[in-house]
């Protein structure tokens, strides 16, 4: 099975994942946007039992969003790293930290009822007024 690496701007956190997201998509959600920067946030699933540090765990700081969210930044360079679904058991891997390239590619947009007023969707995929399509 293909192992996936990821990293934050300044290379002190590490992470894997196996190349098998369950879902992939952008989030157009205000909250998203706040925390990326962006004008949205590509993320793929996974099951928190399949993600890992490779190093630099100590420099993961998380904010608690809400009960069921957990956001994930390095503390030295602020990159955004994922969210943590607490009950739901999934990381939402912000696909921007990857370094190697995922088999799939994101496949719908959620939240699209709040995107960004100045952004356009330009492709074919499909869009959810709200979300998330699956847990
Ligand atoms: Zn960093
Ligand atoms: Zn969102």
């Amino acid at each position: 099975m293909t192992i996936l690496n990821g990293s934050c701007l300044c290379g002190k956190v590490k992470i894997q994942v196996p190349d098998e997201f369950e879902y992939m998509g952008n989030c157009h959600c205000s909250e998203c946007r706040k925390f990326t920067g962006s004008d949205y946030s590509s993320v793929g699933g996974i099951s928190s039992s399949k993600f890992s540090f490779s190093s630099g765990e100590e420099y993961v700081t998380t904010y608690q969003k809400s009960a069921e969210t957990e956001l994930a930044f390095c503390k030295r360079c602020g990159s955004s790293l994922y969210s943590r679904k607490i009950t739901g058991g999934k990381h939402n891997i912000r696909l921007g930290i990857l370094d190697s390239v995922p088999t799939q590619k994101p496949d719908f947009h959620i939240f699209v009822g709040s995107k960004a007023p100045w952004y356009e969707i330009n492709d074919d995929l499909k869009q959810f007024e709200n979300g998330p399509v699956k847990p």
